[in-house]
Parts: structure tokens; C-alpha cells; sequence
């Protein structure tokens, strides 16, 4: 396969209510793909894998950056990681609210910094002090969504407690997931992988998922990437991202080894709990899931699609 080559998801859920949604998700995707694409002219994978996730951020329309979900109390709170195989480092931000672009903040953690994992308020004020945009505030469409959700908790027909088996609930329901992310190999054959959220809809405050955590909602290694969507909770359990690219480095083939590990995390956790996305050094790249669908799409030089809507 062409190198380089991106892949990008927009989270494992529901499929859209009607097409105009799927037509805008689909939109976002070749967007976000086409700035991997245009990154990768004069940059590397982790350039291609935070300009792609950016798009989607700001696409208000996904769960991530401007679009991003809220917990109970109705705020939002946002978690983002990155990794680069050529660097052999990882950056995350996690609980952070002031960031448009937690991406972005992820990206500085892993550049400029020796640690992995930067959260809360000491996070919003740096990215606060490096300048980066402020969020908006809640956008209206996740706000509508609360108060349906805030009407439907108070006349007892969904249970209000937090817990990974009422996530499964409100993903039917809502359609939720919405998560972002990327993976991309560039010319030297190094790889990256960029995750966004919001996190889950109506989460505990303070809640963390797996989005921000190396291994689980990403991963990134001489062999290849991966980028995880779904309830953090089992994603994290099972260490999703890790397994699936340590099997990519045995010599398996991303697309058999991504649907098997996804068999066997449906096998532990039920259907309608997660999906992925992968690529190895060699730009073969795979979208698996175990939900009704998992926007997601690849781009190579010249070569652009779109799959799971
Ligand atoms: N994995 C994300 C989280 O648990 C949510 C999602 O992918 O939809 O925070």
C-alpha cells in the first residue's frame, strides 16, 4: 500500500436518524482525511494525525472539541491523547475544559514536556497561557440533548446512575459515541495515532475514559497505530488499542487481526460496546467495530474513501 496514508473514524454508535446527518458526518470525514493528506505534503504522521483530528473538533457536529457532550450536571469536559512511534512518546490532556482543540494540548504534552498525562484545571491553564482558542460553550444540539435526557431520567424510564450498562442504553437511544480520532503513516514509514471526546453522555463528573489513556484509546509503535471509540470503561479493561497493534507486530494482517481482537472483546463485553481503527508501517489500514455503525475513512495519494455509515 501507498505511504503516506491516514485513516479516520467519528466513533462507534448508532447510525445517523436521517440522511442529511450521514451526508454531513461523511463530509467531516473526507475533510478530516484531506487535512491529514495536505499535512502530510511537508509533515510527518503526528502533524497528519492533529491536523486531521482537528477538523473534527471543530466540526461541532462530533463528540470532541466544539461538538463534545456533557456529564450530569450538564458541563463539558474533554480528554485527548496522541502518540508518535518516531518520537516513541505519548501526550494526553484529560478533564480539561478550556481548550477548543484538546488535541492540540495533547500535542504540546508530548513535545514539551516529560510526562504522559496533564488533567484539569492545572491543564486549562496551560493551554490558557500558551494561547490556544477557548471552547465555546456547550453547543446548542448537546444541550437539547440534555434536557430530552434530563425529561426522560425524571419521568423513571432511564436509570440515572452511572454505569457502563446504562452507557449501552443511552447508545441505542441517542446514537451516541460520536468520538474522534486518526491514525496515519508517513514517508519514513513512522506512524501516529490522535484521539479526541467528550467523553460519555451524562458521565459522573470527573469521569475519565480511555480516550486519554496509551494502550487503551490509542496506541503507537514501530509497527503500527490504532485509535479506539466506545465505552472507555471496557476499553481501558481491555487494554483495546495495545492488543490489537502488539498482534499487528506479531506479523498479522490489520484487517484479520482487528475484526479477531474485536470478536473477542464482544465475547467479554456484549455487542455494541467499541470499535477501531488501525494502520501498520506499511499503510494497510482497517476500521472494526461491534456497533450499528463507525463512520470512518482512508486516504492515500489519490485514493480516498468512505465506509461504516
Ligand atoms: N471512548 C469514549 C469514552 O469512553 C467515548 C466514545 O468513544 O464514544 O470517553
Amino acid at each position: 500500500m501507498p505511504v503516506p496514508a491516514i485513516a479516520v473514524h467519528a466513533g462507534a454508535g448508532r447510525k445517523p436518524r436521517d440522511p442529511e446527518s450521514s451526508k454531513a458526518v461523511s463530509e467531516v470525514v473526507s475533510a478530516a482525511l484531506d487535512a491529514g493528506m495536505r499535512a502530510a505534503r511537508t509533515g510527518s504522521a503526528l502533524d497528519m494525525v492533529v491536523e486531521a483530528v482537528k477538523v473534527l473538533e471543530d466540526s461541532g457536529i462530533l463528540n470532541a472539541g466544539t461538538g463534545s457532550t456533557v456529564d450530569l450536571t450538564g458541563s463539558v469536559s474533554m480528554d485527548a491523547g496522541v502518540a508518535y512511534s518516531k518520537l516513541g512518546r505519548a501526550g494526553a490532556v484529560a478533564f480539561v475544559k478550556y481548550p477548543k482543540n484538546p488535541i492540540v494540548l495533547a500535542r504540546y504534552v508530548l513535545e514539551n514536556t516529560d510526562h504522559v498525562l496533564v488533567v484539569g484545571e492545572a491543564a486549562d491553564r496551560l493551554a490558557e497561557r500558551l494561547g490556544l482558542p477557548k471552547h465555546p460553550g456547550v453547543a446548542e444540539r448537546v444541550r437539547k440533548m440534555y434536557e430530552e435526557a434530563k425529561q426522560k431520567i425524571l419521568a423513571g424510564e432511564i436509570p440515572q446512575k452511572f454505569y457502563s450498562k446504562s452507557q449501552q442504553l443511552w447508545l441505542k437511544l441517542f446514537g451516541l459515541g460520536d468520538t474522534v480520532g486518526a491514525v496515519a503513516v508517513d514517508s519514513e514509514h513512522e506512524v501516529a495515532a490522535a484521539t479526541s471526546t467528550g467523553g460519555v453522555f451524562l458521565k459522573m463528573p470527573g469521569r475519565v475514559g480511555d480516550s486519554p489513556i496509551y494502550g487503551a484509546g490509542l496506541y503507537a509503535t514501530s509497527c503500527g497505530a490504532a485509535s479506539a471509540t466506545g465505552i472507555g470503561e471496557y476499553i481501558i479493561m481491555f487494554s483495546l488499542s495495545l492488543r490489537v497493534v502488539d498482534r499487528m507486530c506479531g506479523g498479522g494482517d490489520p484487517a484479520v487481526v482487528s475484526e479477531e481482537v474485536m470478536k473477542e472483546f464482544t465475547a467479554r463485553f456484549g455487542a455494541d460496546t467499541a470499535g477501531m481503527i488501525v494502520i501498520d508501517r506499511d499503510g494497510r489500514a482497517h476500521g472494526a467495530y461491534n456497533t450499528q455503525s463507525m463512520p470512518w475513512g482512508y486516504a492515500s495519494k489519490d485514493v480516498i474513501k468512505i465506509f461504516g455509515l
